[in-house]
């Protein structure tokens, strides 16, 4: 199984990225940004919980992030043939949960690809996203900058979480989307 964390901060290209990965690898893409925005959407208990979060720009805390990330992994995890993680882990917690989670099933982490891209970059790519995307998130540059203050106060510190497990792969996140999904395709492909 290849199981990938896609890395990087708000605005890097994770979500456009992972959808050529899950195509060219055939692997299931879990996204926690994603599944939080649904159960928003179908007003469950857990979208509830996680709005007030996700309106400010903070993160979810790890609680309820974790068990909700874990029980997605677990429904596919009898067909998957590999997994891309996207927006997830957003902690150093989230990271150890989640090598402990594999590590029972018998599986790991193969990589991490970060995408690297400078913050005024990020802000722009978000402002401009935020007129198409629907996102309350992406609209506002003030919850912009905090998604961005919280990657480097709380994600951040994963790059030595998974550099010191000899798996962190640093990708410029700059140019084209052939070009960027051409850099992490060299990069998986030796996996
Ligand atoms: P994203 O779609 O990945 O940009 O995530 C949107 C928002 O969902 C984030 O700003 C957080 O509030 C929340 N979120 C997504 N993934 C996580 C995570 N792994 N841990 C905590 N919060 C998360």
């Amino acid at each position: 199984m290849i199981n990938l964390v896609l890395f990087g901060p708000p605005g890097a290209g994770k979500g456009t990225q992972a959808e050529f990965l899950v195509e060219k690898y055939s692997l299931v893409h879990i996204s926690t940004g994603d599944v939080f925005r649904a159960n928003i959407k179908n007003g469950t208990p857990l979208g509830k919980e996680a709005e007030s979060y996700i309106k400010k720009g903070a993160l979810v805390p790890d609680e309820i992030t974790i068990g909700m990330l874990e029980a997605v992994v677990e429904e596919n995890l009898a067909t998957a043939k590999g997994f891309i993680f996207d927006g997830f882990p957003r902690t150093q917690a989230q990271g150890e949960a989640l090598d402990a989670f594999l590590e029972k099933k018998g599986l790991a982490v193969s990589a991490m690809l970060a995408l690297e891209v400078e913050d005024e970059v990020l802000v722009g790519r978000l402002l401009e996203r935020g007129k198409t995307s629907g996102r309350a998130d992406d609209a506002d540059e003030s919850v912009i900058r905090a998604r961005i203050a919280e990657y480097y106060q709380k994600t951040n510190v994963l790059k030595d979480f998974y550099s010191a497990q000899g798996k962190y792969h640093g990708v410029d996140g700059v140019g084209s989307i052939p070009e960027i999904a051409e850099r992490l395709s060299m990069i998986v492909d030796k996996l």
